[in-house]
């Protein structure tokens, strides 16, 4: 039979990571940050592979038990969506393992007990995911391929360098997208099923302390069907006005998709594909384009070449120079990580955006950066500032522990992608936001009776 997957997978969305011959063995795809089942190249390419060497396919998670500040709540959102993927896979003749521990660990007797020929597993620019990759491709005898499955140009092929600036990066990705931006083809089941026992979700749960945590109310459900849902909203009712409303926080035009990218329960080729098909005008899907594609894809290339991305030591050195002239400029007020947590400062739009966080596990795009600027504003020091902002972002954020969420950090604090501005107090050149400049924009009194209490 034809393998359809052949022709359909760019060869440049995959580096071998581990150069050991192939042997006859189960293909296994160790899933990590795309966790689902459709639009998934990664998937696509192990199920290709089990097509070409007529092997057993199984899919793999490592559950940690602690991940860069998530909180229980965060991990049980995740685990939610990965029981729908169990789901999905097992209906494809794929069963789906659930390890307990590091992967360095856990992974290589896991592969002894598969009889695995060879390992595939999916692409992420964060530091953490490069080390547990290294640690598993020196003990393993297979090889290890990585399928970039998150980016719609392949990051490392989109650029070979930290880029300077949006306006450097967009002619490269808009120069590449015609080859990339494809429909996926659809990844068929395997003709027998393998026999396995069910994922061990109780322990799963226990070891991620979720406990009695639930699903905050303010939150989005889990999972591909419900991103999938959230996707079909946004794109028949607020897409159209996404190109003229997106910055304003009482207007409901954003998509709400990031959570969902960020743990990889939908694809952003697939929702740019379908905003591409969307009765919506140009205006606005341009508009979404930039965001879903261009900044989107410019934060992966920031942490792929960036090994500082989540410290204020990896921004630019016309930015930290200037941040440093200023760093001891008299501060009008001050405060500590726990107040800027509990929504405690003088500011009422500030402390409203802090609430949007807490409620909904994420901040509007536009009052994310009035947010983080503050945080400049109001801390001991810049270094002080960038910790600050990552460690809540990190801890409250459900999209947080993200490439963008460091970028994002980056842009607001540190200048990265942007240009000096006019100097002043305590932020030098780095560009200034404040209260005025955001009720000239949008109803701030509105946004703060939303979230107000
Ligand atoms: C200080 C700060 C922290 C941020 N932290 C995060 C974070 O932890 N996780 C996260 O996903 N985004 C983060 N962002 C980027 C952006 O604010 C969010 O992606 C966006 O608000 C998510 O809402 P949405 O999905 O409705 O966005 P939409 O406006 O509907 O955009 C669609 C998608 O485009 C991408 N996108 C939008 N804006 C940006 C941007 N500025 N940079 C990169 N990609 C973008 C996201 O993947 C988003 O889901 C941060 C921005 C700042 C300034």
């Amino acid at each position: 039979m034809p393998d359809p997957y052949k022709t359909a997978i760019d060869p440049r969305r995959i580096t071998l990571l581990s150069g050991c011959p192939e042997k006859a063995g189960t293909v296994v795809y160790w899933m990590s940050r795309d966790q689902r089942v459709q639009s998934n190249w990664a998937l696509l390419f192990a199920r290709h592979k089990a097509a070409m060497l007529k092997q057993p396919l199984v899919v793999v998670f490592t559950l940690s038990p602690s991940f860069l500040g998530a909180s229980p709540a965060h991990y049980r959102f995740m685990l939610k969506g990965l029981q729908e993927t169990e789901t999905g896979l097992v209906k494809r003749n794929i069963p789906f393992f659930l390890l307990f521990g590091d992967p360095a660990e856990v992974l290589p007797g896991f592969l002894g007990e598969m009889n695995a020929g060879v390992m595939v597993t999916d692409y992420s620019p964060m530091k953490i995911s490069r080390q547990w990759k290294a640690g598993v491709s020196q003990r393993i005898s297979i090889p290890l391929y990585e399928v970039d499955a998150h980016n719609i140009v392949p990051c490392r092929t989109a650029s070979q360098k930290q880029e300077y600036a949006a306006r450097t990066f967009r002619p490269k990705i808009t120069a590449l997208l015609g080859e990339f931006l494809k429909p996926f083809p659809e990844p068929s089941a395997m003709p027998s099923a393998t026999p396995c026992m069910p994922a061990n979700w109780p322990r799963a749960f226990d070891t991620a302390k979720t406990g009695s945590a639930c699903i905050p109310p303010g939150w989005p459900e889990p999972g591909e069907k419900a991103a999938g849902a959230c996707l079909a909203s946004f794109l028949s009712k607020r897409l159209r006005i996404y190109g003229e409303k997106r910055n304003d926080p009482n207007a409901d035009a954003i998509s709400h998709l990031s959570p969902y990218l960020h743990f990889g329960h939908i694809s952003a080729q697939e929702c740019a594909l379908r905003a591409l098909e969307a009765d919506a005008p140009d205006i606005s899907k341009k508009a979404f384009f930039e965001e879903l594609v261009i900044r989107r894809e410019l934060s992966d290339n920031y942490c792929q070449y960036n090994e500082q991305y989540d410290s204020f030591d990896g921004i630019p050195a016309w930015a930290k120079e200037s941040l440093e002239k200023h760093a001891r400029d008299p501060r009008e007020h001050l405060y500590g990580e726990e107040t800027f947590a509990e929504a405690r400062t003088h500011d009422r739009l500030w402390n409203a955006a802090q609430r949007e966080l807490l409620e909904t596990g994420k901040i509007h795009g536009y009052m994310r950066m009035y947010w983080a600027k503050k945080i400049l504003e109001w801390s001991a020091s810049p270094e002080k500032a960038f910790d600050t902002a990552v460690a809540l972002n990190d801890r409250y954020a459900l999209d947080g522990r993200d490439p963008n969420g460091y970028t994002g950090v980056a842009w607001s604090i540190g200048g990265v992608h942007d240009r000096p501005w006019f100097e002043r107090p305590v932020f030098g050149k780095i560009r200034y936001m404040n209260a005025a400049g955001c009720a000239r924009k949008f109803d701030a009194e509105s946004y703060i009776r939303r979230y107000g209490s």
